[in-house]
């Protein structure tokens, strides 16, 4: 089974206005509220791929409730962390063809929540064979929180697959103990390194060759349309999708990191890890939903994925 991370879940409220008013009344004909957060995008990926998945965080108040009842619905095991504030709303307003958001900031922790977190992932990772953690890290908690979790997965022997930025990102990747792979893009990169970074294979591999990469088995560098850059033990690859219909592209890394997830569960060759990541990304990109996919195309877009590998 796989365990996944998401500290900061929220409800996603998406609402449809064709013409948005500012400082009037606006009605919504036709809201949708789904359990949101990167790492529930990446839960319900797995489970759509069929594979067993375990989803963990924290969470508290109404809008907990609301998450547990969604993914308890969906038919998907969680077992998060319950505190005595309340989960967050995300907003998402479809107007004019542009998408304003409101995010709310979620509840802070305390050191004892961070503490009680723990002590559940630990137990938590006795039943599982590997770790995605996605997403920001709430208030309250230090930035080296996630650093931590890598630290006790490793010392189990499960890999941990981190998908997250900024400091706590930075945090995982200065720790002498590794994560076993992470996605980040090309913004996440520049932020990183402090550099500019382009889309080119000499950029992008002289980028990769940084001492914070060094140890780190799988780097998905995830470029959108253009597919990925990937640093694989001491080994590069170019993989490049073909073109296809975008319908909502909102959640594609997440997609990509649940494919990757699974393929490396189950320990598939390096082209198939990459294949499958890339064709999970595709297919979130293809649909409304965000964090879902069409299992039903998964095939015909596998095979268009094409991996280069590249000398360096
Ligand atoms: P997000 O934060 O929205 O989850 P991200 O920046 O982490 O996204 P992207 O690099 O945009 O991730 O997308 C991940 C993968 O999804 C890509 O590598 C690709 O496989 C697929 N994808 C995303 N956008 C497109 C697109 N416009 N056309 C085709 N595939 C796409």
């Amino acid at each position: 089974m796989i365990l996944t991370v998401t500290m900061n879940p929220s409800v996603d409220i998406s609402y449809p206005i064709p013409h948005f008013k500012l400082d009037d009344v606006n009605r919504v004909e036709a809201a949708s509220k789904t359990a949101g957060g990167k790492g529930l995008n990446v839960t319900r990926v797995i489970k759509q791929l069929g594979e067993g998945v375990l989803a963990t965080g924290v969470l508290g108040g109404m809008i907990g409730e609301y998450i547990v009842q969604e993914l308890t619905k969906n038919e998907i095991e969680n077992n998060f962390l319950k505190i005595n504030q309340e989960s967050r709303n995300c907003i998402a307003i479809l107007h004019d063809g542009k998408q304003t958001e409101i995010l709310e900031a979620g509840p802070t922790l305390t050191n004892e929540d961070g503490s009680a977190f723990l002590a559940k992932y630990e137990t938590l990772l006795s039943s599982v064979s590997l770790v995605t953690i996605s997403g920001s890290l709430p208030k309250g908690l230090p930035s080296t929180f996630y650093r931590q979790m890598v630290e006790m997965g490793r010392d189990k022997g499960i890999p941990v697959i981190v998908d997250t930025s900024g400091e706590s990102l930075r945090q995982v990747l200065l720790h002498n103990v590794k994560p076993f792979a992470i996605k980040p893009n090309i913004t996440e990169l520049t932020q990183l390194l402090g550099r500019e970074v382009e889309q080119s294979i000499s950029s992008l591999s002289q980028a990769l060759e940084d001492d914070m990469f060094q140890g780190i088995e799988w780097i998905v560098v995830s470029m959108g349309g253009a597919g990925a850059f990937v640093k694989h033990g001491s080994d590069f690859y170019r993989v490049t999708i073909p073109p296809i219909d975008v319908v909502n592209p909102v959640g594609s890394g997440d997609a990509t990191v649940a494919g990757l997830a699974v393929a490396l569960k189950h320990k598939q060759p390096a082209l198939v890890v990459l294949k499958t990541a890339m064709t999970t990304g595709m297919l979130n990109t293809m649909e409304a939903a965000t964090g879902h996919i069409n299992t039903a195309n998964f095939s015909q877009f596998f095979e268009l994925v094409q991996v280069e590998k590249i000398d360096y």
